[in-house]
């Protein structure tokens, strides 16, 4: 035995070289292994599992819904989760109305893609794929659809299928931040646009009487368009409604501030022209998208579950709050999809209030869903490039063959 280990010893010394040589290898070899293993592992957890709907499925879903109402909030993450919210929980819970059962499947470890920057978030959820494939990734993204810059169009929205496929569909989208409508989705005569501008707030709060709580004749114009029409009161069929929401708003303004001179104001136009857009004419779309964009101007403002944030998603749920009672009132939840999802979260405050990392809390997303064909619970794995092919399946739209996302699974009845 001695002998054997001094035998080693001197091979060793006689082959240092190539010792060490073969150590390096094998440490190196370990070192990728690893790597590759983690890489991977954090990737797998991005790519999307879940159904790619059969033409047998898609002609099953279609004309289950008349409208589909995506309700995008930026900048929550899961905070949904953590805040009192009644409005919400009443939009996302089981229920009969009228005899029809609806069912909600709601959760708030969805998965937003990285960065988690709004504009890369946004257009995987409309485009179906990954900020490297869209193309939006980094450098200035937000900037860029502000500006009008197209996604890559190798991946169509869900919007652009549905209106390919629907000769007769139209579309509505109101956005606070005017990203989504000016880049993310894709020009068509037949999607109606609006962004919600601050002029539109001072000219409503010029014109606000508070002895009839209304403001006829003003709320109107945001349409950036120059054919946009001023003095269509589209507001008159919702009586009251603009006196409320002023009160409400300004008393919480009143009490806790501003995250931004007129974010509250903006993000309560959208949900109103959405709610007067839909309930006045119950046929005219079929999808309905807004933006609501206060949450995350609070992320900026205070950080992540501080008192501004947590008002912030509280008044957010007042809204909601508005949307289901003008739909109840109208007998419009039976055949309604309801659909809330954001892109990021923030960051725990204490240094830069932000996001675009990796964090949990910025990576963590809600996503909520709630109709007649809802399975009730909580969906398999849910990933931010899963919106695209989950509303093209609702309404019976093939998808496209490129997208990366898919249904996810325990989502929906009628895919098992
Ligand atoms: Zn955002
Ligand atoms: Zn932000």
């Amino acid at each position: 035995m001695k002998n054997f280990f001094k035998k080693l010893g001197e091979k060793i010394k006689a082959n240092k070289k190539k010792t060490v040589v073969i150590s390096v290898v094998a440490f190196v070899t370990v070192c990728v292994v690893i790597t590759v293993c983690c890489l991977s592992a954090f990737l797998f957890n991005r790519f999307a599992t879940g159904y790619v709907p059969t033409d047998e499925q898609l002609a099953a879903a279609k004309g289950q819904y008349k409208r589909v109402v995506i309700i995008g909030v930026d900048g929550v993450g899961d905070f949904f989760s953590k805040s009192y919210t009644p409005n919400f929980d009443t939009m996302f819970s089981d229920k009969v109305v009228n005899g029809t059962q609806i069912n909600a499947s709601v959760t708030y470890t969805g998965t937003a893609l990285y960065p988690t920057i709004s504009c890369e978030n946004w257009t995987s959820m409309f485009h179906g794929v990954r900020p490297v494939y869209h193309g939006f990734i980094f450098r200035d993204t937000n900037q860029r659809v502000e500006n009008g810059e197209q996604a890559n169009e190798e991946y169509p929205s869900f919007v652009k299928l549905f209106l390919d496929q629907n000769p007769e569909g139209k579309v509505l989208s109101v956005c606070t931040w005017r990203g989504v409508n000016n880049g993310i989705i894709e020009e068509n005569d037949r999607i109606t646009k609006y962004n919600s501008y601050p002029n539109d707030i001072y000219q409503f709060l010029e014109n606000y009487d508070p002895v009839t709580k209304t403001a006829a004749n003003v709320m109107t114009v945001v349409d950036e368009s120059e054919e946009a029409t001023a003095n269509t009161t589209i507001y008159d069929n919702i009586p009251g409604i603009e006196g409320e929401l002023y009160d409400y708003i300004s008393n919480q303004v009143k009490m806790y501030g501003y995250a931004d001179e007129t974010i509250e104001m903006r993000d309560a136009m959208t949900m109103q022209r959405v709610i007067a857009e839909t309930v006045n004419n119950p046929d005219k779309y079929q999808i309905a998208y807004m933006h609501l964009d206060q949450v995350d101007h609070a992320g900026h403002s205070f950080g992540y579950g501080k008192p501004g944030y947590v008002n912030a998603v509280s008044r957010v749920d007042m809204l909601i709050g508005r949307m289901y009672a003008a739909y109840e009132t109208a007998g419009m939840l039976e055949d309604t999809l309801f659909i809330l999802c954001t892109d990021h979260g923030h960051r725990l405050p204490g240094g830069h209030k932000n996001h675009g990392k990796n964090t949990k809390l910025e990576v963590n997303v809600t996503f909520a869903i709630a109709g007649k064909t809802v399975k009730s619970g909580t969906p398999g794995k849910f990933i931010n490039d899963d919106l695209a092919p989950i509303v093209a399946y609702a309404l019976g739209v093939k998808g496209c063959d490129k997208w990366q996302g898919k249904v996810p699974y325990n989502m929906f009845t009628l895919l098992g």
